[in-house]
């Protein structure tokens, strides 16, 4: 028979714990460089080192305490709950609910010291548990799901653990189980403490790329996409027009002018029309259609799935909005018109090709007198 020495696994679990917290407490010091808000950095920075020693002083004493004894490892776990409270609500609701909070914790901690059991004292902590961490658990499922960042989603889950655990503490004191609510308690919170800091770099890490490839694949005075930006929107797209036999077609857009607009009211006055005309833009297409700014004042539109009527209708329907559009600019109202060259690509897409169709109608439009949509050549309206 297979004979396990349960000091051996005590001792694993242990360094395990300990270990991964310790390289959380140095990758989160790291983390204070990082662009994010700096109070959240310190505090999860601060729960993890508490947390660290609370872990390394529960290690060496496992074997010798008993458990009326906790009061030590009761305190660290209010005064770390505490500090976790105020880095997940500190964005959502500042410092007021913070000093109330911490008051309620004094109490709170005050409060079980006095008691004199130890079943009574866990069952304080494991209610305490639950109250806290749902709701905590709540909002970073709700954040996940606003932020499109999974990191929130795995500190969720970290604190519905620990809520699980205290919902199993709570039934196990019921049936007066001390020692095995207690060991749901150490598990849930082991558990939790490593589970929440996997999720705490994940959610700082992966809203770091989300800035990043916004940096990269967006023009930062129209948010719409730039030219890397309008590639990878159009990867999985061409494929899809490609399957289906469909056409794929493009409006390019070029201000008339625009020299002159820059020229009458300066760069700023130039940028207001830019900025204007990206919201018309998009408000006008579609939501499959893929908008980008190609540079200065250039602009082209990706229909996919789409024909050459349908883009002229579209491309149409963008010049009279363009031409009607009033752009407020301190005291004056700038007026503009734009160009428009239309191409369609059928079968295999190539991004380069229908651009370059795209970009001789324009030419087209611009030497026919501007403010007008045209057509490829072999379909001249
Ligand atoms: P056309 O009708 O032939 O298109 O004439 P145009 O004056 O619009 O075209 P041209 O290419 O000669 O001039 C484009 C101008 O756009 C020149 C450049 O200074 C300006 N421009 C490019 N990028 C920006 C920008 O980000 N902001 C502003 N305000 N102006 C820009
Ligand atoms: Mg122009
Ligand atoms: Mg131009």
């Amino acid at each position: 028979m297979l004979e396990i020495d349960l000091e051996l696994y005590r001792t694993a679990f242990y360094t395990l714990l300990i270990s991964s917290i310790l390289a959380l407490v140095v990758v989160v010091h790291r983390l204070r460089d990082v662009d994010w808000p700096g109070a959240v950095i310190r505090l999860f920075h601060l729960y993890f080192i508490i947390g660290a020693l609370g872990w390394v002083r529960l290690a060496f004493t496992h074997s010798q305490v008993r458990m009326e004894d906790l009061s030590g490892s009761l305190l660290t776990y209010f005064l770390s709950t505490y500090i976790l409270c105020l880095a997940l609500i500190d964005r959502v609701r500042g410092w007021k609910v913070a000093g109330m909070l911490g008051v309620l914790h004094v109490l709170l901690a005050a409060f079980t010291l006095t008691l004199a059991e130890a079943s009574t004292r866990l069952g304080v902590v494991s209610v305490y548990a639950i109250m806290i961490y749902l709701p905590l658990a709540l909002v970073e499922f709700r954040r996940a799901f606003h932020e499109r960042n999974f990191g929130h989603a795995v500190i969720g889950a970290a604190l519905t653990l620990v809520v699980t655990g205290g919902a199993a503490q709570v039934a196990l004191l019921a049936k007066h189980d001390l020692p095995g609510a207690f060991q749901i308690a150490l598990m849930a919170s082991a558990t939790g403490y490593l589970l929440l800091g996997i999720g705490f770099l994940a959610t700082v890490l992966l809203s770091k790329h989300q800035q990043l490839t916004k940096l990269a694949l967006r023009d930062p005075l129209t948010n719409l996409l730039n030219r890397r930006g309008l590639e990878q929107a159009l990867y999985s797209m061409s494929g899809l027009a490609g399957r289906q036999g469909k056409p794929m077609s493009a409006i390019a857009l070029d201000i008339d002018h625009f020299k002159r607009i820059n020229d009458t009211y300066g760069h700023d006055g130039g940028d207001q029309v830019l900025q204007s005309l990206s919201d018309a833009l998009r408000n006008t297409i579609r939501g499959s259609d893929v908008c980008c700014r190609l540079g200065g004042e250039e602009f082209v539109i990706i229909l996919p799935l789409t024909g050459l009527s349908e883009a002229a209708l579209l491309a149409e329907r963008l010049r009279t909005t363009i031409e009607g559009l009033v752009v407020r600019f301190g005291a004056s109202s700038i007026g503009c018109t734009a160009s428009f060259g239309l191409a369609c690509q059928e079968g295999p897409f190539n991004l380069d090709s229908l651009l370059k169709d795209a970009d001789n109608t324009l030419y087209a439009a611009k030497s026919a007198g501007r403010n007008r949509v045209a057509w490829p050549n072999a379909l001249h309206s």
